[in-house]
């Protein structure tokens, strides 16, 4: 009768769900999701190339031991999905996409090795504006399903980046140099341990790389990356 009354729309694509959705999203739009497909690289979870070096392997530096990603970006659905987390903060849109990021496959050490999730900091005023950080709101939404810990404060944005939509690979790395720093207070608990970073996407995957090396710098021995989005290399895009 509620329902009848107030139907509820989805958060992606503002469609009236259907009484099997439960979440936010509807079912519909979780069809429509285009997920990375199988067989992934074991390392960077990019679908495996059928010739020639791993484009996802290439963005990695050594001591980041495996990425996962949910789908492909950008793309109406999840990009609508993303929005949805980034900028309306749904806490129950965080909880359907962890729920989704919990069941990715990882090699057997991340699983027995990762001892925590540190979500990829935003810079304060933007935190401020918005109230919230999407890929905190991620990380705790996470937690639980891994059984880790968030550590939150580790890492803190002390330069703001700007929007990085429209910059090249070279410059988004220039761009995120220097932005982070890692709390000198948590260097004991960092030392020697394996930590995901998480973040809504990966794109070139400058700004996860700005983070692991300064994780890396502070003490911490490897890194993982989970994100709901990736964006598509020019190798796939060919494909
Ligand atoms: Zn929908
Ligand atoms: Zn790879």
């Amino acid at each position: 009768m509620l329902q009848f009354i107030f139907p509820r729309a989805c958060a992606a694509c503002d469609g009236a769900m259907d009484d099997a959705d439960h979440g936010m999203v509807c079912g519909r739009c979780w069809a429509r999701v285009p997920r990375l497909r199988h067989p992934q690289c074991a390392r960077c979870g990019h679908p495996t190339p059928a010739r020639g070096s791993c484009p996802g392997c290439a963005l990695l530096p050594p001591y980041v031991r495996a990425a996962r990603s949910y789908c492909w970006v950008p793309d109406e659905t999840s990009s609508a999905i993303i929005s949805a987390l980034k900028y309306e903060g749904w806490p129950g849109v965080a909880a359907e996409l962890a729920q989704r990021l919990a069941r990715l496959s990882w090699p057997e050490d991340v699983l027995r090795e990762r001892a925590a999730v540190v979500p990829v900091p935003l810079a304060p005023t933007k935190a401020r504006a918005r109230g919230f950080n999407q890929a905190e709101r991620l990380a705790s939404a996470l937690a639980p399903h891994w059984a880790v810990p968030v550590w939150s404060d580790v890492l803190r944005r002390v330069r703001a980046t700007g929007t990085q939509t429209r910059l090249t690979p070279g410059e988004r790395l220039a761009n995120v140099h220097g932005a982070f720093i890692a709390d000198a207070e948590f260097a004991p608990k960092l030392r020697g341990r394996h930590v995901i970073l998480v973040d809504d996407v990966l794109t070139t995957g400058a700004t996860l790389n700005a983070c692991a090396s300064v994780l890396f710098a502070a003490g911490a021995r490897t890194m993982s990356y989970v994100t709901f989005g990736r964006a598509r290399s020019t190798h796939d895009i060919q494909r």
